[in-house]
């Protein structure tokens, strides 16, 4: 490690824009006629102090209704514990992350609130730490005994699962992880469905809602440059609004030239059936036969079939961005064609981390370990067999040291130690640009075209790997990003 100095080439640190926007296909902004928006964390970003709310709120459901015990409320949420896209399985109570060959990142398999020995988790998947397809989870991240939490709300919900099993197990009680995990499921989706959640932000939203300012900025700029906008939301028209008006003004639907609430995405984007219906300014559904989508009006439900045919918003023109990878994202991308944009707010944060000198550090240390231990491995002689062991020592525990600046239970939403996560794979596959916050949006132009870096596959020389050779912009570094606050 003390040699890192030496490796490390001076101003490695610090350079990247966690403020950049990222592409996994080419794209080119002037192509895009059209722009779509989610609304829950893609225009609307929340505070974490909404984890602690839903947290609190569904665990005392859990005592109140479901005669949980009194005793888990000394359990408070905790901040930081769990990460997005982790997989649940039911039926061994296990939370993990698993990478995009699905095998389990070891270290990060937790029951309650503790980790479980590596080979325990290995022992009970028949020895081995991958885990089948089958078992894993549908196009939507549901299996039939594993769950993926892919939205930024199940954070307290892993969390309130891990609480209450640690609870159980701690106090010798016996129980069925299954039943745990649908009364935690149900009492989190009361606190949505029953509309608490909504209750509360739209009683405070100057502390639940972020950089609302940037949003009118962001919306009216692409209004001014004549692209047409429309909202896709699952939320109720009064939350959508309220909101709209917190953070745009009073007259935000004037930017908008179709506006869905209660979209009942995922299915609003396969299921033909449900027709759109008008609500009318109070709010009330009216019966008419919707034969085209008005300016100015607001329908709810709705499907993607009869968008299409409606509007003739079709193809690459169309640009929709969403926070959900599953059910924003992965059916445009797959089966309508249109181009997508994912919103990730934790990109910022990693960044942050991926910027600072001890992740260069370490990451770099690992690297040449890795290196060393690729080429001296033919040495066979008891002295180099023993050096050998131990760089693998060291290559393993920087591995977890890098793996602990992100998050000391589950590392990095995007990585496993060398390998891409799951969902890191999943947001390749369903986005052609990923950004921390829509405001990334102010720093380009508004015909910037994001042209991917060319990752060299294994069997090719990186030789156009990078701005290096080329000196095209393909990190976001900061210095080469002066358009970019
Ligand atoms: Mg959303």
């Amino acid at each position: 490690m003390h040699r890192c100095q030496e490796i490390l080439p001076p101003g490695v640190c610090n350079l990247l824009n966690p403020a950049a926007i990222c592409s996994n296909n080419e794209i080119c902004l002037g192509d895009i006629e059209i722009y779509g928006f989610d609304y829950d964390y893609t225009l609307a970003q929340y505070s974490d102090m909404l984890h602690k709310k839903i947290f609190i709120t569904a665990r005392d459901i859990l005592m109140q209704q479901y005669k949980y015990p009194e005793e888990i409320k000394k359990y408070d949420y905790i901040p930081g514990f769990a990460i997005r896209g982790l997989h649940y399985d039911v039926q061994k109570n296990l939370l993990m992350k698993i990478d995009a060959f699905h095998y389990i990142q070891l270290g990060t398999a937790y029951r309650g609130l503790k980790p479980v020995p590596d080979e325990e988790v290995i022992e009970s998947y028949g020895g081995t730490p991958h885990i089948p397809l089958i078992e894993m989870s549908d196009f939507y991240g549901k299996g039939p005994t594993m769950k993926q939490f892919m939205d930024i709300f199940s954070l307290p919900e892993m969390t309130l699962i891990s609480c209450v099993t640690d609870f159980f197990i701690s106090h010798g009680i016996d129980f069925d992880p299954a039943h745990l995990y649908k009364d935690t499921t149900d009492a989190i989706r009361d606190v949505h469905v029953k509309g608490m959640m909504y209750d509360w932000i739209e009683k405070d939203m100057e502390h639940y809602i972020l950089h609302g300012e940037d949003i009118f900025a962001v919306l009216n700029r692409l209004v001014k440059h004549n692209k047409k906008l429309f909202l896709i939301t699952n939320s109720p028209f009064s939350f959508v609004d309220k909101g709209m008006k917190h953070m745009v003004g009073k007259n935000w639907r004037d930017l908008f030239d179709v506006v869905i609430v209660r979209a009942d995405k995922p299915a609003f984007f396969t299921d033909r059936r449900k027709p759109f219906r008008r609500l009318d300014e109070g709010g009330s559904l009216q019966w008419d036969k919707i034969n085209n989508l008005e300016k100015g009006k607001i329908y709810k439900q709705g499907n993607l079939f009869d968008f299409l045919r409606l509007t003739g918003w079709r193809g690459s023109k169309v640009l929709y961005f969403g926070d959900h990878l599953y059910s924003d994202l992965a059916d445009l991308m797959l089966r309508h064609g249109w181009r997508t944009g994912a919103i990730v707010p934790e990109l910022e944060n990693e960044i942050r981390i991926i910027n600072t000198e001890q992740y260069m550090h370490s990451l770099t240390w690992q690297q040449a370990l890795t290196g060393l231990l690729e080429r001296m491995q033919t040495y066979q002689d008891a002295e180099s067999k023993q050096v050998l062991k131990e760089w693998m020592k060291e290559r393993q525990e920087l591995r977890s040291v890098t793996k602990n600046l992100f998050n000391p239970q589950f590392g990095s939403i995007f990585r496993t130690f060398q390998n891409p996560t799951y969902f890191s794979r999943r947001l390749i596959r369903f986005s052609d640009i990923y950004m921390a916050s829509i405001s990334c949006l102010l720093n380009y132009n508004i015909d910037f075209t994001f042209y991917p870096r060319r990752t060299p596959l294994q069997h090719e020389a990186p030789l156009w790997m990078d701005q290096l050779c080329t000196g095209c912009m393909k990190t976001p570094f900061l210095d080469e990003m002066v358009h970019v606050r």
